[in-house]
């Protein structure tokens, strides 16, 4: 049995200064692809879908596709919700068997945000077995639902981070630090990793408590996904790169293949495409053989 909580595969990972990769997945071959990287690679895992397509796949039937694939799984491996803005939301995928779910009213004022997100934490330790992500100050960029201009974005206050944790119990915590979802238009994107420090400093100094997340995987040079690790990135969310890898590969096989009418053919290389990014990936964020 290794259905889990983010926040359980999260500690250790803090403690021990490794990430556990959140990889985002919009269907069945995707999210095949991804747990068996995890397995090859004797990782921790995170399978995250954004709002969409829990939507249109259906929250039940993702649940219980990542039910039969976990359980037979030899490492640990949460389903997460990633992003929803709305509070209805995140109860029903909370029923429905997600393992973590990410209430994000991080454009909402302060007070709102902690009552929102409280909300959501009451709600779901109440049924048990699942962990709640917040999120303070904005992450940048292009994604489902949300849409954020660069020059609009604010990065977390690291007082106000320890009162929204506190106040609300959140397991995980996404502060804005200045990574950004979509694509960087930079090859040297603002990160403030200071600011990162002192936020995990502040919760986690004696203990960690409430292990931290970044957003924004994609893209972001490998040099800073060491160091964000080491002031305390526990998780990383990585959804752009799969979206491009499965659209680029689909398009590739087909532009090669254009007699070809074997669509298995297609899952194979998309499997194998996904495959190596989620293991360099898992590589760079330390998690090998930390199952
Ligand atoms: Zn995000």
């Amino acid at each position: 049995m290794s259905i889990v909580t983010a926040k359980e595969i999260m500690l250790p990972a803090a403690e021990n200064k490794y990430a556990v990769g959140a990889f985002n997945i919009t269907n069945l071959v995707q999210m095949e692809a991804v747990v068996e990287a995890a397995i090859d690679k004797k990782a921790p895992l995170i399978i995250q879908t954004s709002v969409k397509p829990s939507q249109f796949l259906g929250r039940d039937v993702l649940v219980a596709i990542y039910r039969t694939l976990a359980e037979s799984a030899p490492i640990p491996i949460c389903l997460h919700l990633d992003h929803s803005t709305n509070v209805e939301y995140c109860k029903q995928c909370a029923d429905a068997g997600y393992t973590n779910i990410m209430i994000d009213a991080s454009k909402q004022p302060f007070e709102e945000n902690i009552r929102q997100t409280k909300e959501v934490v009451d709600y779901c330790h109440a049924i048990g077995g699942i962990s709640v992500e917040g999120e303070l100050g904005t992450v940048s960029g292009v994604e489902d639902q949300i849409k954020v201009a660069e020059d609009e974005a604010a990065l977390a206050n690291p007082t106000q981070a320890v009162e929204f944790v506190e106040r609300t119990g959140v397991d995980i915590f996404a502060p804005a630090i200045g990574t950004a979802h979509g694509v960087y238009k930079t090859k040297n994107p603002k990160v403030d990793f200071e600011r990162m420090g002192k936020i995990n400093q502040l919760l986690n100094s004696d203990e960690v408590k409430t292990p931290l997340v970044v957003h924004g995987g994609t893209g972001l040079p490998d040099d800073y996904i060491t160091k964000l690790v080491e002031v305390g990135g526990a998780k990383f969310n990585v959804s752009t790169e799969l979206k491009h890898t499965l659209i680029n590969t689909t398009y590739n096989y087909i532009s090669d293949n254009r007699e070809q009418y074997d669509p298995g053919k297609i899952d194979v290389a998309i499997k194998d495409a996904i495959r190596e990014v989620v293991g360099r990936w898992i590589d760079i964020l330390g998690s090998a053989g930390k199952a």
